[in-house]
């Protein structure tokens, strides 16, 4: 069984889809899931796809999820099975993900052990965060009703066999913003003409850095980084405009809030002082995730009888998951399974997900059914 399960996983990794573009994705899916004699409904919330194993007289239901979606990186693993889709990478081992909820379903299927219903959930779109309220927003608990609802996220530096999570915040909000700096062009050797945007970006973005350094009370998590500063210059010419981008990262609505409040009023101000303007743009992209405490404590006991090492109270990130949005919906947890300590980081182009992990996986997702839905 967990042959097939690596061979749908390799078949997965060699042709990744972005997010919302999972149509082949999709239909392996929704394939599979029918050869498991599963009800299976397409198309919710774009690509998402739900599959539905009943058992039994129980009335209860639990949702497991798994994302389908791959990023935009021209992989350099030179595995066999490599990304045939240039440029698009399964980095996140969302393939991992994938196979192994599909594993859960056949097995469960062929031998339920449990009283109710389960509720297959593949999600479309979780790297931009847009595929659960996608899916969320086109009924996904009105069709499905759940009572309860798990996820995992394979981790590299954790050996594969481990498993960690923590009751309470898990991963953090993600916001991200643009400020466009306008100045004035001109001739690179006739700079006193000029209001040159890039001299005020700079400042901005080293001032940007007393966000959290001076602005927010140190014992509050968070994060500003400025990822890109694009221009419109040229070698010998002063640009008129800059472009800064970036991604902040925290755990409360109001420390997300100061941060963009204290971001308008350092880009404005600086700005303003180099006779320059600042127009920022900021949004939020994810929302914390915060595991329920019963459901976290469920997910630890039977993580204890299929794991080598369980981690029940594990250090929160600052990376963020989509699964939030249905955890802000239905009590669950969401953990990590390790991946091997010396598997490159997710989203580096040479990172690949442990087939290895598979069994583990599969079997935490049944035993946490079955526990669920005794
Ligand atoms: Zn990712
Ligand atoms: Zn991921």
């Amino acid at each position: 069984m967990t042959g097939d399960v690596v061979a749908w996983r390799r078949h997965l990794h060699a042709h990744p889809e972005l997010g919302f573009g999972e149509h082949e994705t999709a239909a392996f899916v929704a394939e599979k899931l029918r050869s498991f004699g599963l009800e299976v409904a397409e198309g919710i919330g774009g690509t998402g796809v739900v599959g539905t194993l009943r058992h039994g007289g129980g009335n209860r239901a639990i949702g497991l999820r798994a994302d389908m979606d791959a990023l935009l990186i021209a992989e350099a693993t030179g595995l066999e099975y490599a990304s045939r889709n240039p440029g698009r990478m399964h980095a996140c081992g969302h393939d991992g993900h994938t196979a192994a909820l599909l594993g859960a379903a056949q097995a469960m299927a062929a031998d339920p052990g449990f009283e109710g219903t389960i509720h297959f959930i593949f999600q479309p779109a979780e790297e931009h965060g847009r595929g659960m309220q996608a899916m969320l927003a086109d009924g996904l608990l009105q069709r499905f009703p759940m009572d309860e609802a798990y996820g995992i996220h394979n981790m590299p530096g954790m050996p594969v066999g481990a498993f960690a999570t923590r009751p309470g915040p898990l991963m953090a909000a993600e916001d991200n913003f643009e400020i466009v700096v306008a100045g004035r062009g001109a001739h690179a050797a006739r700079p006193h003409l000029a209001v040159d945007p890039i001299l005020t970006g700079s400042a901005i973005v080293l001032a940007l850095q007393q966000i959290v350094a001076r602005r927010l009370d140190p014992v509050d998590p968070a994060v500003v980084s400025v990822t890109e500063f694009i221009t419109d210059g040229t070698r010998n010419v002063i640009p008129n405009i800059v472009r800064i981008k970036g991604d902040c990262r925290s755990y409360r609505p109001d420390i997300s809030a100061a941060i963009e409040r204290e971001m308008r009023r350092i880009a404005e101000a600086t700005a303003l002082a180099h006779g320059a303007t600042a127009e920022v743009i900021y949004t939020r992209e994810f929302i914390p995730t915060v595991n329920h405490a019963a459901q976290t404590e469920a997910a630890l006991a039977v993580a204890g009888g299929v794991f080598d090492s369980v981690d029940a109270d594990c250090a929160p990130l600052m990376g963020s998951e989509d699964f939030a949005h249905l955890l802000a919906a239905v009590p669950g947890n969401f953990a990590f399974i390790g991946n091997g300590e010396a598997c490159a980081s997710l989203h580096n182009p040479a990172y690949d997900y442990a087939d290895a992990a598979l069994p583990g996986t599969i079997a935490y997702l049944v035993a946490l059914a079955r526990s669920r839905l005794g």
